[in-house]
């Protein structure tokens, strides 16, 4: 039998043994940081037992199979103060008995982020209006209901493909000051995808929302369960509707500038248990800008 045959054997025999520690082989890199995940070790996986729940206040995170142990996978909000932390965890042992809770501590550890200050000669586009205001205060609202967004799955893909082609011009997490103020962090990450670019879905998921915002412009979020969720954004034109199934690279659109932005670019955020976290920790070779 030629090698290559009696490999595949191999492999196909080995298969069952290999997928529980496959499953969810590529985790994000763990960063226990502000807009970092945490990787928390919630004990080994007992045969044939089923996941625990975990949760992060009110907010359940993702639970995943890592080398023989379940972790929760933890996105820590940019404004996360350094300190100590505990996730609740609730043991799904028998369908039938009552679930024993407990908890465990984890680590939150400073993290500097370079500052950027940008002067704008036109103030109204520092200054908003009220109408402008009302506006981005409702959208506020609804992108953190969005964010909060929680569907239960078994085949969350954390190792994601970068979603447009183009040179990095903004990292997550620049605190930016424009004309000395202060305005939220950069929460995403810039690539600088030309217009009519093409913009894909960093995973396999669901289209959870679509909408053109004052900020963000044409924007699409992809919900790949369990809390993870990518959000694509000042899109030129969107292809894809809410409750649509996506794969893993399917286009979701074209890549523009709408909304507030300076010049034709994708800017990617990643969502995990409603933070805004760095969207290259579930990239492979996030240098690689091909
Ligand atoms: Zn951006």
């Amino acid at each position: 039998m030629p090698l290559c045959q009696r490999v595949a054997l191999c492999l196909r025999c080995l298969l069952p043994l290999l997928l529980p520690s496959l499953t969810h082989a590529a985790l994000p890199r763990a960063a226990s940081v502000p807009g970092g995940v945490a990787v928390v070790s919630l004990g080994p996986i007992a045969a044939g037992a089923r996941p625990p729940r975990a949760w992060l206040g009110k907010q359940p995170v993702l639970v995943a199979a890592d080398a023989g142990q379940w972790v929760g996978v933890v996105g820590l909000a940019l404004d996360t103060p350094p300190g100590t932390y505990a996730l609740r965890v609730d043991e799904m042992e028998q369908a039938t008995a009552q679930g024993k809770s407990r908890s465990v501590q984890f680590r939150v550890d400073h993290k500097d982020y370079p500052a950027q200050r940008i002067t704008l000669k036109d103030s109204s586009k520092v200054q908003l209006s009220a109408s402008d205001l009302a506006r981005v205060e409702g959208e506020i609202a609804a992108i953190q209901a969005i964010k909060r967004h929680w569907r239960d799955a078994d085949d969350t893909d954390t190792d994601f493909v970068l979603p447009a082609a183009g040179r990095l011009t903004g990292r997550f997490g620049v605190r930016r000051f424009f004309n000395g103020e202060a305005r939220s962090p950069h929460a995403g990450f810039d690539i600088a995808s030309p217009r009519g670019g093409t913009v894909k879905s960093s995973a396999h998921g669901i289209v959870l929302a679509t909408g053109d915002y004052f900020f963000n412009g044409q924007t699409v979020f992809v919900d790949h369960g369990n809390g993870l969720i990518s959000m694509y954004c000042h899109l030129e034109r969107i292809d894809v509707q809410t409750g649509e199934t996506v794969g893993k690279g399917q286009r979701l659109g074209l890549s523009g500038m709408s909304g507030r932005a300076t010049g034709p670019h994708l800017h990617w955020s990643v969502i995990l248990n409603g933070a805004m976290v760095d969207p290259q920790l579930f990239v492979a070779n996030p240098g690689r800008m091909n």
